[in-house]
């Protein structure tokens, strides 16, 4: 399968180097030529598939013409080494739960498969020089631990995690600094866009680039994008299962927009959902183009779902193009939703009140979307991207109830901190990867 870029600037790619470099020359993002049916007997059978079996059928869809079939199989199921269970909360509302992974949120899907794509790539390279992948991520919490978890032990690839020091929360700092191994955290004395300034500089010094591969682990990159859309599936094979799968709406709240853009993949591939909301915070600039028809990128403001903070969802160009650019073709499948922290506070309360279920400041946005939006007769479920124990504090201030945390994030908080000091200045930390 070839990649094309969506601002058609750039000559198509093959799926490893869509991978390696991640965005195309004409700095586009990549979108497969081609989006496969899946056929009727699949959907059929889904819901007596486990969803491994789910997710190679989908991923074989678009990665089996480049990855032989028992390696693209190894790769789905080292992938998916935990649940992604529907969970109602309320009468015809259901939490699709993504935060059973090592770092507690949906992003360890498309992390782990991209270490393990690339990790096959690296095996598989002709050459016989020094094939070592140098994976460079700056983070201000969350990226950095999805990216380090789901690339920790896999062979061929060193990951450098770039952080500002004194400015992640102590439970998102364990989470990348603890691990060793393949991992080296690197603890920058400025904020987060010193480290991301260090990285863009690394990737375009030519010396540097001449003594190791580096590479990004972008949440564009193709390999981290679409095989979220395996968890769409299997929501509705488990909706299946319990006689619940007529007029399906899904709810995403969404950021980036490349977790709710891969759902619309799965819909192209012929997922059964009959409609999408994309719920936002208060930033609402997706919100206002599906109302307006305008697409009008702005800084981002400072909010309770802090993942949700984008001024110019960069997977907007992907719905755009999949809906060969048309606003009529969008608002027919997607309505949008907005809400401030006000109603963010509000509706964790209230559904804890009323469910006894205790959501994140993002899964809130979702949920409220889709209690309001939810038609009768239709049956929806909402992402819950993240646990609410990731923003303990904010939860448990709002709510008054405590949220316990899960073993696994425990025991990153044992785990023994190891990082590299650096500076904000280039040549340092150009000093410091030479000597790698
Ligand atoms: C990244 C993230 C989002 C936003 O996802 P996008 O794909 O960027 O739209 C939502 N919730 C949580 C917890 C996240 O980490």
């Amino acid at each position: 399968m070839k990649y094309y870029s969506t601002n058609g600037q750039a000559p198509f790619a093959t799926l490893e180097k869509a991978v390696v470099k991640g965005l195309a020359e004409d700095r586009g993002l990549y979108m497969p030529e081609r989006i496969k049916a899946l056929p009727q007997e699949f959907f059929d059978h889904i819901a007596e598939m486990s969803f491994q079996e789910i997710a190679y059928t989908v991923a074989d869809a678009f990665f089996g013409e480049d990855i032989p079939a028992e390696d693209l199989r190894r790769i789905v199921y080292d992938t998916l080494s935990f649940d992604c269970p529907l969970v109602s909360v309320e009468e015809n509302i259901y939490s699709l739960e993504l935060f059973h992974g090592p770092t507690l949120a949906f992003k360890d899907v498309g992390a782990r498969f991209m270490a393990r794509l690339l990790s096959y790539f690296t095996r598989n390279a002709q050459s016989t020089s020094n094939n070592l992948i140098n994976v460079l991520v700056a983070t201000s919490g969350d990226t950095g631990s999805a990216v380090a978890n789901g690339f920790l032990g896999v062979e061929g690839i060193h990951v450098y995690v770039l952080y500002p020091k004194g400015k992640v929360s102590p439970i998102q700092e364990c989470q990348f600094t603890t691990l060793g191994k393949n991992i080296t955290a690197v603890e920058v004395d400025g904020v987060f866009d010193d480290c991301q300034r260090l990285v863009k500089s690394a990737f375009m010094d030519a010396e540097l680039n001449e003594h190791m591969k580096l590479t990004s682990a972008n949440s564009i990159n193709v390999a981290r994008f679409l095989p979220q859309s395996f968890y769409y599936f299997y929501a509705y094979a488990q909706l299946k299962r319990m006689g619940k799968a007529d007029k399906v709406v899904c709810c995403v709240p969404s950021g980036n927009f490349g977790n709710i853009c891969s759902a619309l993949f799965g819909k192209r591939m012929g997922l059964p959902v009959s409609r999408f909301i994309a719920a936002n915070n208060a930033n609402d600039i997706f919100y206002n183009y599906l109302q307006t028809g305008k697409y009008e990128p702005r800084d981002s403001v400072q909010t309770l779902a802090n993942a949700m903070d984008v001024g110019d969802p960069s997977n907007f160009a992907r719905i755009y193009d999949l809906y060969g650019k048309s606003h009529e073709a969008i608002v027919k499948d997607i309505s949008g939703a907005t809400y401030n922290d006000k109603q963010i506070a509000e509706t964790l309360c209230q559904c804890l009140r009323d469910t006894g279920y205790q959501l994140d400041p993002h899964g809130a946005c979702g949920y409220r979307a889709l209690k309001e939006g939810l038609q009768p007769g239709e049956v929806g479920f909402f992402l819950e991207t993240a646990h609410p124990a990731k923003f303990k504090t904010t939860v448990e201030e709002i709510t008054g109830t405590e949220v316990a945390i899960p073993a696994r994030l425990a025991a990153f908080m044992q785990g023994k901190k190891q990082s590299v000091p650096m500076t904000g200045e280039f040549a340092d930390f150009k000093k410091f990867l030479l000597a790698q």
